[in-house]
């Protein structure tokens, strides 16, 4: 069978899915019609049509979901489709399209791609909530402001702060984005600065504020930006703009701009910002700038919560729309514009089916409805800077930051020499020394673990060598039995006892995790107040804000964590910051490990120096050399991204080539292993004059998740569309095998969060 990707296969086909509801507990049911001739050319997916429902001559209106040659249904009995309701595609209707074009791009079923953009319809009940309310005039405010600073009491410094700019915010606003407990807001209620009111629920977290008119005129540079952006979306060039400028260069005051023209013109905006870096500040800006006609969502509102904030869009009550990943898929009626900010975040790709990237389904969406995608970020991915590169996507670059702040400095440790100068303690010899001197001084330091999934990577303390795949470039992952493994092609060989280049004996698994590390701060210096902040910490409700309060208000001198401590937050006293072993996230076992390396060494460094002190930022590893280290202390993104590049090419991994990751898992072994063979005999067959490799079957780094086995196949090509076709017929493929159906197949098309 074969099925041509594109238009022609929907001319062909002979009936249509259709949905008579679209309330999320009724979209698992679709029912077949057939397409009479008249409307085979006509008919999309994502119209409106009317159908003949039940046995009388009721008839109802639904939306084709999918045209498909395959008959799911007795054909005698079968009806036809009427009519179609009304000319063009409804809102929904556009939805479901995009829905279609993730189904296709990703793997999913429709069903699982439907649930993804519609939103759910469920009765939402009347809420009370409560509010805090300035008391005290802004003078009175004033006064308290300076006592809180003069007395370091961070914690109600942010939170009378954030009740100057407005006189009346949500609590839920307070505890998750300026991270404040109820004793601090307590603390200010006892001494008459505000008071708790109870309201019934206001759909806007945020309600009354004097609307801002712009507090400054853009620079020179950010007006030629958003000039020549608007030059040329009138002119009908619909590409992508990236914005690439460092943190505090002024990409947010460039997307406001860019947002105002917009809504001026009567439409509508979108802008996805990772849950982890949407602060309090930020938020208010948007709110100052366009008052109630912001909302904002994130992964916490109940589903009840968001149906309702995306039916205010759809009611044009609400005109921006602002939260993580699934915003994107607001139901406005006339889209204007998608911002994504920090557009290289891992959090942009779904984790579960469909696995989209919101950077590419908003660029379709967009496509669809007419609107044009602003990209930013201080350290882009390789995929969209090439695209930058290749005149894809249109590059402006913002050199400079808007106060003219410099960077901090950052210092890499050769952590082989500190072995050699018999140092074996996970704090170089520098670290230290610095430790110490910000103790005596006062003032606050991270140590950052850039640990990510399983570091299960071998590697020689004295050289810094690292044992990788001969075939893929990828660090080879330790497994029980002293067996290292590639998770790509299955390369596996024994455990070495040796260095296989400097004969050294100090060769193993890399492993340290942020408990140790705290144990070891400690111990060494005892007299320092030591938090940590990972996994194990956050678990329960408030961990994560309970912690941020803590290290704000300066009840801890060391703060240690993973990733989580270097994304968001700002730490104006922090004036150290210490990466522990860079190479943790740059020997993980897949090709992102460098550029995920280059944004987090980046990223930390950053956090240094936020204040008046000036920062350091003190780099540990074993590879000094590896471009991705030079590269982030040395803050040269374009150096980083030529290697980066070439190494791509070379290995023809995205974007230089395509990889489609697919993920079997199975209850039974041999089950697994038939069918991942299977899967490959079936896909030599089907490949034909395709130039498409397979790689693997291999097994998963987590081989066994509660008795279920899991196998990984990696298909790599040139042309995305070639992959997608094959995509297709593995599909049918498992649909008409029977003994297939009992193993779990998934797709991930340029994985980004591993399996
Ligand atoms: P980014 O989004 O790149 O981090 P922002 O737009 O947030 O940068 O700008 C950083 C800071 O500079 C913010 O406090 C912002 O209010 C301020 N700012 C931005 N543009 C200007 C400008 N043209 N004049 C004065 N201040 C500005
Ligand atoms: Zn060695
Ligand atoms: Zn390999």
């Amino acid at each position: 069978m074969h099925l041509p990707y594109g238009r022609k296969r929907w001319i062909v086909a002979r009936y249509a899915n259709i949905i008579v509801d679209i309330s999320m507990e009724k979209l698992d049911k679709t029912f077949q019609y057939r397409i009479p001739e008249e409307l085979k050319d006509a008919l999309t997916v994502g119209m409106q049509v009317v159908v003949p429902f039940g046995n009388g001559t009721r008839t109802l209106t639904g939306y084709v979901v999918e045209l498909t040659d395959t008959c799911e249904f007795d054909p005698s009995r079968m009806k036809e489709i009427q009519k179609i309701a009304e000319k063009g595609i409804p809102l929904e209707g556009q939805l479901i399209s995009l829905a279609q074009w993730m189904r296709l791009t990703y793997g999913a079923t429709m069903n699982q791609a439907l649930k993804t953009v519609l939103p759910v319809r469920k009765k939402v009940q009347e809420k009370t909530r409560k509010k805090l309310v300035r008391t005290i005039s802004l003078e009175q405010a004033k006064d308290y402001l300076e006592m809180f600073e003069r007395k370091h009491q961070t914690a109600r410094l942010r939170l009378l702060t954030a009740l100057m700019d407005t006189p009346e915010v949500d609590c839920r606003l307070v505890s998750e984005q300026l991270h404040l407990t109820a004793s601090t807001v307590k603390k200010l209620e006892e001494m008459g600065i505000l008071k708790v009111e109870t309201a019934t629920l206001l759909r806007n977290p945020v309600r009354t504020y004097e609307l801002e008119p712009h507090s400054f005129d853009l620079t020179v540079r950010q007006q030629e930006i958003v000039d020549d952006i608007r030059r040329r979306t009138r002119a009908g060039d619909r590409r992508p703009s990236l914005i690439y400028g460092i943190t505090g260069s002024g990409k947010t005051a460039i997307y406001l701009e860019l947002i105002e023209n917009v809504l001026e013109q009567g439409k509508d905006a979108i802008v996805l910002i990772p849950e982890i870096a949407l602060t309090f500040q930020t938020a208010l800006r948007f709110y100052k700038r366009f008052g109630d006609r912001v909302s904002i969502i994130n992964s916490r509102l109940s589903q009840g919560e968001r149906y309702d904030q995306f039916e205010r869009a759809k009611r044009g009550e609400v005109r921006v729309m602002i939260g993580p990943r699934s915003a994107l898929f607001t139901p406005f009626q006339n889209l204007g514009i998608i911002v994504i900010d920090e557009e290289h975040e891992a959090s942009y790709k779904s984790e579960t089916a469909p696995r989209y990237h919101a950077r590419e389904t908003a660029i379709e969406r967009a496509r669809m409805t007419d609107a044009f995608v602003v990209l930013g970020s201080a350290t882009p991915s390789v995929e969209s800077y090439e695209n930058a590169n290749n005149g894809t996507y249109c590059l402006y670059r913002l050199e400079q930051r808007i106060f003219g702040q410099s960077l901090p400095a950052a210092e890499v440790v050769d952590l082989r020499q500190e072995l050699k100068a018999g140092n074996r303690s996970i704090l170089s010899r520098r670290l230290r020394e610095l430790m110490e001197d910000r103790l005596n001084k006062r003032q606050q330091m991270m140590l950052f673990l850039n640990r990510r999934g399983y570091a299960g990577f071998v590697s020689c303390r004295a050289c810094g060598h690292v044992l990788k795949c001969p075939h893929c470039d990828v660090s080879l992952s330790l497994h029980t039995g002293g067996r290292m493994v590639c998770h790509y092609c299955g390369y596996e060989e024994q455990a070495k006892k040796e260095c296989p280049s400097c004969g050294s004996p100090y060769i193993g698994a890399f492993r340290a995790g942020t408990q140790q590390v705290a144990e070891i701060v400690q111990r060494e210096f005892p007299k320092a107040r030591v938090l940590r902040m990972d996994m194990d910490t956050t678990k329960n409700k408030d961990g994560h804000e309970k912690i941020l309060e803590a290290f704000s208000e300066g009840r801890a001198d060391i703060l240690v964590g993973t990733q989580m401590i270097v994304k968001g937050h700002d730490f104006p006293a922090v004036t150290l910051v210490g990466v522990l072993a860079a190479d943790l996230s740059l020997y993980t076992n897949d090709y992102r490990a460098s550029e995920r390396t280059f944004q987090l060494l980046t990223q930390a460094a950053g956090r240094a120096g936020r204040g008046r002190e000036e920062g350091i930022a003190v780099i540990q590893t074993y590879s000094p050399e590896h471009y991705s280290i030079e590269a982030a202390a040395a803050q040269d993104y374009d150096m980083f991204f030529q290697k980066e590049l070439a190494y791509r090419q070379l290995m023809e991994y995205p974007p230089a080539s395509y990889l489609l990751a697919i993920y079997l898992s199975g209850k039974e072994k041999e089950k697994l292993e038939e069918g991942a063979g299977k899967l490959k005999e079936m896909l030599f067959a089907k490949i034909g004059s395709r130039k498409v490799q397979i790689i693997g079957p291999a097994d998963a780094y987590v081989a066994k998740v509660n008795d279920i086995y899991r196998k990984l196949v990696y298909l790599k090509g040139r042309k995305t569309e070639q992959l997608i076709e094959l995509k297709e017929q593995i599909e049918f493929f498992w649909q008409e095998n029977m003994e297939l159906q009992q193993l779990n197949i998934q797709f991930d098309m340029n994985p980004m969060n591993g399996f």
